[in-house]
């Protein structure tokens, strides 16, 4: 699996699926360079936010076979958490809305037209990944906030320039996967090399 932090949900035919030239990623499990060719694609749904609207929309998701290993990977725009319909922002919305106190339950489900039991799910998997989020915001220079509160309105700051999920993945792994993923995922997933240059401390 090789997630592109180039590419986002909006412009991911453009720049994935309409691109019969060439891609600049280096093979997760060989380590070869450019030498990938299209292989196939399949759909899945996704429930993210635009504009602060949320949008739910099938997405046509395309997987590269490796030349040199054989080996083929989905390429995913950022934003996408693998296996879940929900993208990192959306959920991040939903928590922030849940923290802020000022919304009840059922004014949440009704706005983001979802379940309570979703809601408090998010949560959960939230609170699993608690301690590791502290060490991410540390190693982006950040004052570790005390309340959840703060902490998912620290996290929608950073996610706001693709930071938090980028530096989340490349310390750990993704945020708010499946539990039975966590070991599995890990790593190695590769990152579009344009962005890992751009972001480098030079
Ligand atoms: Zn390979």
């Amino acid at each position: 699996m090789i997630i592109d932090f180039t590419v986002n949900i909006n412009n991911y035919i453009e720049k994935i699926l309409n691109n019969y030239l060439f891609f600049d990623y280096i093979c997760p499990k060989c380590g070869a360079k450019h030498s990938f060719t299209r292989h196939a694609s399949y759909k899945r749904n996704i429930c993210f936010m635009k504009n602060n609207n949320i949008c739910e929309e099938e997405m046509c998701i395309l997987r590269l076979k490796c030349n040199s290993c054989n080996s083929t990977h989905a390429i995913l725009p950022n934003d996408v958490i693998p296996y879940c319909v929900y993208s990192f922002s959306f959920i991040i919305n939903v928590l922030t809305k849940y923290y802020s106190k000022d919304n009840k339950i059922k004014d949440i489900c009704s706005l983001f037209s979802i379940s309570f039991q979703l809601i408090y799910s998010f949560i959960s998997k939230f609170l699993i990944f608690l301690k590791s989020t502290f060490s991410v915001l540390n190693n982006l220079g950040c004052e570790v906030p005390c309340t959840p509160q703060k902490l998912v309105l620290t996290i929608n700051l950073y996610q706001q320039n693709r930071d938090f999920l980028y530096s989340y993945l490349f310390n750990t792994q993704w945020m708010f996967l499946m539990k039975k993923f966590h070991n599995i995922l890990s790593h190695p997933i590769y990152i579009g090399s344009f962005y890992i240059e751009k972001l480098s401390p030079t």
